[in-house]
């Protein structure tokens, strides 16, 4: 059985997530953090990634894999270096690219496969796990995402830091939604949820109740 949940930055998907899975003893999957640690390699090995011979190398020479319900990268944890910045903006630019995304999908799906999993993303109830019968969509309205990001990162509520926020929440927003392959998509057959006004547990809650009926 596999859950899939979708929706922009700071929709609350990743926290959804993670209690969800708990809750019910599946395997939590960030497929953000598979395109992050791409793209943290790419910027460790200096890869331009718009040639496409050098992603394609890139991509033969990684692999992903779960260690007891964890992620891995070439073996190793993936880093913390993956919510930088410069790396958040980088893993939206090489989510554009189709070589890329064939790639992580496949990952993806293997996972789904052997695991039970809770899979959150932005094209997983469109893309990855179409055929599930579980699929979520998230939404809040962009202040309250950028708010959420700011908490998330211990950085303080001024009003630049805010203004900043927004406006590189809604530049992710638009190259995601806008972009050629697998833009980011309400699937026909999730369920849409407001979190603007909910809080973590009350949106597990809604969750949880849909999977029981
Ligand atoms: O979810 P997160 O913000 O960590 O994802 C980072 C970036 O990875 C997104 O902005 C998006 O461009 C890309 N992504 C994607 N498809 C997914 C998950 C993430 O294109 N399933």
């Amino acid at each position: 059985m596999n859950i899939a949940i979708d929706g922009p930055a700071g929709s609350g998907k990743s926290s959804v997530a993670k209690s969800v899975a708990k809750k019910i003893g599946f395997v939590y999957v960030d497929t953000g953090s598979m395109y992050r640690a791409m793209a943290l390699k790419a910027l460790n090995n200096n890869v331009n990634i718009d040639d496409n011979e050098e992603v394609r190398r890139l991509i033969s020479e990684t692999s992903f894999s779960l260690d007891r319900k964890k992620l891995l990268i070439d073996s190793n944890p993936i880093s913390d270096k993956i919510r930088d910045d410069k790396v958040t903006s980088l893993s939206s630019k090489i989510a554009i690219n189709r070589d890329i995304r064939n790639f992580l999908v496949s990952e993806q799906r293997k996972i789904a496969e052997n695991n039970n999993v809770v899979m959150e993303g932005r094209d997983i109830g469109t893309v990855v796990l179409k055929q599930s019968k579980n699929k979520f969509y998230l939404d809040a309205n962009p202040e309250v995402r950028a708010e959420r990001r700011l908490l998330q990162k211990n950085e303080e509520f001024t009003e630049a830091n805010l203004k900043n926020t927004i406006s590189s929440i809604r530049e992710r927003d638009e190259r995601d939604s806008s972009r050629e392959i697998d833009p980011l998509r309400i699937a026909e057959d999730a369920k849409y949820i407001d979190t603007s006004n909910l809080t973590l547990e009350e949106v597990v809650d809604i969750i949880i109740n849909e999977l029981k009926r």
